[in-house]
């Protein structure tokens, strides 16, 4: 309908412009043409919000633009539950009820054999093996992953961080637990100042990491978080990811803060999304 819109238009066009010598003629034509525009116009603004969206065989996204966030469920039909119920990240304004999930069991130890790639959308650090683990009602995630987002997608009262790591834990079954850690710019964090240097600021960059790590210095030392459930922040968005977003921040200095966005596109949060029928808890 839209490019047949398109084709009367300019077919008007032409014929108003070929068709000078008729006065009356080029009235009526340009009052079709107006009214043929406005259609259009109204077509596009009204009931179809995919529109504007810019049609990317390969399923390209990003952050901005005619493939910025409002359009990812548009880009491919894998990216249908970007328009989910349940999505993130989401504002935290208060933890509506306790819930009793009991301790979120970390088991983290000292880790090599890390690589550090950049995939154009973050930069993020790959974890081989099964060492690392999150256990939650018996089911064990291993962590897979961690990796950089700036500023904080997840806001609390309505405000970002300065930053957000998301340790990425996956089960056997394919199901995902996601921890969210606030960054904010004060002291160097020790961590990350032993693999930054291993970090690769071109797309599609990879480098080794030749040391090792415990996952567990990447967390807050009171590891008291809020806890709902949501979906991955980028596509395909798929929900019914557990999320344990950390209450409390833990720093990174200017330097580093300014090394990790550097590296990655600007501004690589998606919006908060809506809460919807969720309640967001805690564990303390
Ligand atoms: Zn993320």
């Amino acid at each position: 309908m839209k490019s047949i819109n398109y084709l009367l238009v300019l077919f008007l066009f032409a014929f108003a412009a070929c068709n000078n010598t008729s006065t009356e003629q080029n009235i009526e034509s340009n009052e079709h043409k107006a009214e043929v525009t406005t259609e259009h116009e109204a077509h596009a603004e009204s009931d179809d919000p995919c529109a504007h969206a810019k049609e990317h065989a390969d399923g390209h996204w990003s952050y901005e633009g005619e493939t910025g966030p409002e359009y990812w469920s548009c880009l491919s039909g894998e990216y249908k539950s970007c328009t989910g119920n349940h999505q993130s990240p989401i504002d935290i304004d208060e933890a509506l009820e306790e819930k009793d999930l009991g301790e979120l069991a970390l088991d983290y130890a000292v880790t090599d054999g890390l690589s550090f790639i950049n995939n154009g959308h973050t930069v993020q650090v790959n974890f081989k093996g099964d060492n690392n683990k999150l256990t939650l009602n018996g089911i064990e995630y291993k962590l897979k992953q961690f990796h950089f987002h700036a500023p904080s997608e997840h806001t609390f009262k309505g405000e970002a961080a300065a930053g957000e790591l998301h340790m990425v834990h996956v089960s056997d079954d394919g199901d995902i637990s996601v921890i969210g850690i606030m960054l904010e710019e004060g002291e160097e964090n020790a961590m990350l100042a032993t693999i930054l240097g291993s970090m690769p600021t071109e797309v599609d960059g990879k480098n080794e990491i030749a040391a090792s790590l415990n996952p567990m210095e990447l967390l807050p030392e009171d590891q008291s978080c809020y806890t709902y459930s949501g979906s991955l922040t980028t596509p395909p968005c798929s929900e019914g990811v557990n999320w344990f977003v950390m209450k409390n921040k833990v720093t990174v200095s200017a330097e580093q803060l300014a090394a990790l966005e550097g590296a990655v596109p600007e501004n690589n949060a998606r919006p908060v999304q809506p809460l919807n029928d969720r309640k967001v808890s805690t564990i303390e």
